[in-house]
């Protein structure tokens, strides 16, 4: 089995960006990277907007970019100048072309064009980087049962990114406190329910897959 020191799971803005921060630090030349991505990842699916007041690695493919912003209506106009700031714009396919053609050139990259399947996969990944890597699972976790899951399949830990905005948003602190609540009473209620103690005795042998 090829043996990898990163993995990098989604060739979108952050893959890419991540892959391209990597190919320009000589610390991982020697690393072997694989980038996993569904998507042929070709179409002009989406822009991408960002303030700098520098130069930035995207520029030779930003689109267009802003130098003044306007405030319009019926009554008046207002134009004023951003620097130190512009707005700058590129067009998602001309990021994807561009970052991947470097990772086509680079001989520690390998992309490839598969799905990977959440849950499932971190127990091929676990296998395939050993006790060399800690899995943290991030993206899609939800519930208590998600990290349960991940945990017994290999992962050292789960990250939440929405479940903290989407409760702040929805009820403000003591919405994230119960969100948080939530978690923590999904993962003991579940752990009761499968007979375990102590999170160290969660593993593969606890998962049961539907047929
Ligand atoms: C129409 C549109 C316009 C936007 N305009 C702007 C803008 O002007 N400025 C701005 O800052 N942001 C903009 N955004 C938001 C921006 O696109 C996202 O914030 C950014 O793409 C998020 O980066 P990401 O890497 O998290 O996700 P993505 O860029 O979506 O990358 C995730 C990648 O993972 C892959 N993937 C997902 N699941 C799997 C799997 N199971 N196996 C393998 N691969 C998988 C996907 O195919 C995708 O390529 C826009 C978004 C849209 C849809």
């Amino acid at each position: 089995m090829e043996r990898f020191d990163y993995i990098i799971c989604g060739g979108g803005a952050s893959g890419l960006l991540l892959s391209n921060a990597l190919l320009s630090d000589k610390h991982f030349n020697d690393k072997k990277i694989l980038i996993i991505e569904k998507d042929s990842k070709t179409d002009n699916d989406k822009t991408f907007g960002f303030w700098n007041d520098k130069e930035s690695v995207l520029d030779n493919i930003v689109f267009k970019e802003w130098e003044y912003a306007e405030f319009r209506d019926s009554n008046s106009h207002n134009s004023f100048l951003l620097s130190p700031y512009k707005y700058k714009m590129i067009k998602s396919n001309e990021f994807y072309l561009y970052i991947g053609d470097k990772i086509s050139k680079a001989s520690n990259f390998t992309y490839l064009n598969t799905t990977v399947n959440e849950i499932d996969q971190v127990k091929a990944i676990s296998d395939a980087v050993g006790d060399k890597l800690e899995i943290i699972l991030d993206g899609g976790v939800r519930r208590g049962t998600h990290v349960l899951k991940a945990i017994a399949a290999g992962a050292k830990a789960c990250s939440f990114g929405r479940m903290f905005l989407f409760s702040l948003a929805a009820g403000g602190q003591a919405g994230v406190e119960r969100a948080l609540q939530n978690m923590h009473n999904e993962i003991q209620r579940n752990m009761l329910l499968m007979g375990c103690k102590s999170i160290k005795e969660l593993n593969r042998s606890k998962i049961i897959y539907r047929k």
